[in-house]
Parts: C-alpha cells; structure tokens; sequence
C-alpha cells in the first residue's frame, strides 16, 4: 500500500480507463435497450418501447410550422447523419416517422411509409421541451442543478423542484406519476391515503369511487403486479387507455435490462479479435496500440503541466476518439 497520501486518487491507469469506459458504454446500452441500429423499426409497427430522437434539422420544433415527429435510433444514424438530434430517452408504443410526409425526404431504410402514424402521441417533449416550465434540456438559462424524474403516464420529464407544493421525492420508490396525469386517472386514487402515500399492497375495488387526488405519487416496487386485475377495473384501464400500467414489460426498468444483456463494445472487440485471421488482427491491434500512444501522450500533457486528471479529462478523451472513429467509419468502406 502506498502512503503518498492523496497522490494515490489522482492515479489512472489504463485499467482504471478501460474500466470507466466499459460503464458509460453499458449506460448507453442501457438506454438503448438492445435497439436494432441497423434497421429502421417502422415494419415493426408501435413498438412498446424504443429509444427516439428529434431531427431539428428536418423537423421544425418550433414555429407556426411545427409538426411534431420522432424517428428510431437505426435512422437517426443512416438517415440523419450530421444532423442537429435531440434525444428524447424513451417512449412507449410508437411508429418511427422518419421519411413519412413530415419530412422532405424519404426514408433511406424503409422509404415506404405511410403519410401519419396515426397512433403516436406527442407530448411537448417533441416540441424539445420538459416539465411543467416547458424549458428546454440542458436549459442554458437555468444553472438550479436540479434531477429530472419522467412521468410513466404522460412520459413528460420533471424537474424535482416542479413536481407541485410540498412534493419531496421519496428516497425509494420506482415509478413516478405526475399530478396532471393522477387527476386524469380516478382509478389510481384508489391505492393513494390522504397523505398521497400509495398504498399499494391492498387492492382496493374500483366501484370505491375515490376522491380524484391531483398530485404527485411515488409507486413502490412491485406495485404493477398488484394493482387490481377484476373485470370491473379491465374495463376502466381500457378506457383510461391505460392498460399497459399493468404489464411490468412496460417499465423503462425492463426495457434497460435488455441493453445490459448486450455485450458492451469491448467485449465485442474481443470477441471479433478471436475470430479474426491473423493479417486483420495485426491490423487491429496496430490500431489498438495507436490508441494507447494517443492516450499516454495525452496524459503525459498533464504531467508536463504537473496537472491532475481529472474524470472529466478522461471523459473528453474518449468523446474526442469516439467522435473521430464514428466520422470515420461513416465515411469510408469500414461499414461494407
Ligand atoms: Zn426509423
Ligand atoms: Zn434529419
Ligand atoms: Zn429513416
Ligand atoms: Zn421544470
Ligand atoms: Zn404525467
Ligand atoms: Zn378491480
């Protein structure tokens, strides 16, 4: 054990880097959730839930021309490289619209669409706006650093500040409905106290005509699988169009696990390497040991200025290399 003291935390090494990269890779899968790159989801019709994006390059966002549109993570790389994107995280049961009559230009995965999807939904989040203040994220006018929580009904983002009076976010719970969204849903009251406590380990009767509360309510864990499944309270989930609340295949939380189960890019690059003929294996690691020089002489700027690397450092590096490998790979015949 060293005792150099605090000399010892600003250490990084390769492993530590690696290490790092290899997290925020499955974060990113996880967001992604095992999303298909490659083929635009569109034939796969609403699809229960997939990541999207905006293109404010083809799309107006705001204006007298606003259409709102949302396309799928395959066409935001084949379709709308280069373009200005807007990540709008996850929703639940949509049709991708890129290339359909919102847009000037056709598909380049799937050119035939039909002109609307009739069944989308857009909140304002296709607008490019969050919360109850409907700004912007990153909102550059605002400097609070303050967590944003998404709605599971309406799939809206909140800022914890904005979730109404006296809301303060439990520090355990798993799914979060917004107080416009419980007003509209009688139904949900019936698990909820006086307090706004969800008190969902006894099922109460839907005919119980509960007092419509409007405000925030946290659900525990396991709370889909309790929710009341008689006949009477089929019929008011369908009419809420709400059904899906009790499917746990419908939690963001499920959708994440699929990304975690994918190999994240470093394991692929193993797994490649093996399977690889020699000549292309040279070729792979001379680029390899490329990327290694590239980072030691990185680091070796900050030993010269006798500065601390910091995580964020470390961050830009691996955007900067990631920026210049996703530029060129698009670019050239590495994708045939
Ligand atoms: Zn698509
Ligand atoms: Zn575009
Ligand atoms: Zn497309
Ligand atoms: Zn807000
Ligand atoms: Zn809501
Ligand atoms: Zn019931």
């Amino acid at each position: 054990m060293s005792s150099e003291g605090g000399q010892k935390d600003q250490e990084v090494t390769m492993v530590d880097v690696l290490q790092e990269e290899q997290e925020r890779e499955q974060d990113a899968n996880a967001v992604l959730g095992g999303s298909d790159d490659q083929h635009c989801t569109y034939s796969s019709g609403y699809v229960p839930r997939q990541a999207l994006y905006l293109c404010t390059t083809c799309v107006a966002t705001q204006g007298e021309n606003q259409t709102p549109a949302g396309i799928c993570l395959a066409c935001s790389y084949k379709c709308h490289e280069g373009h200005d994107l807007v990540e709008l995280y996850t929703k639940r049961a949509f049709r991708c619209d890129c290339g359909n009559s919102k847009f000037e230009h056709k598909c380049r995965l799937e050119p035939e669409k039909e002109a609307f999807n009739e069944k989308n939904s857009y909140n304002q989040n296709f607008k490019g706006v969050y919360c109850t203040c409907a700004r912007p994220y990153p909102d550059p006018d605002d400097d609070v650093e303050d967590e944003m929580i998404q709605c599971i009904i309406c799939e809206d983002w909140y800022h914890t500040r904005h979730l109404g009076e006296g809301v303060s976010v439990p520090s355990e719970f798993s799914e979060m409905i917004c107080g416009c969204c419980m007003g509209k849903t009688p139904l949900l009251a019936s698990y909820v106290n006086n307090t706004a406590e969800v008190v969902a380990d006894c099922p109460l009767k839907a005919a119980d005509a509960p007092e419509v509360k409007s405000v925030t309510t946290f659900w525990p864990d396991g709370w889909r699988s309790r929710l009341c499944k008689c006949e009477d309270c089929h019929v008011k989930y369908k009419e809420l169009k709400i059904e899906y609340l009790c499917e746990e295949s419908d939690m963001v939380q499920e959708y994440e696990k699929q990304g975690l189960n994918q190999p994240t890019q470093y394991e692929q690059g193993l797994q490649a390497l093996g399977n690889m003929d020699r000549s292309q294996q040279i070729e792979v690691l001379t680029e390899y040991a490329q990327m290694k020089e590239e980072l030691k002489s990185f680091l070796a700027t900050f030993a010269e200025e006798n500065k601390v690397v910091t995580e964020e450092d470390i961050k830009e590096f691996f955007d900067g290399l990631k920026a210049r490998k996703r530029r060129r790979v698009d670019g050239s015949d590495l994708l045939a």
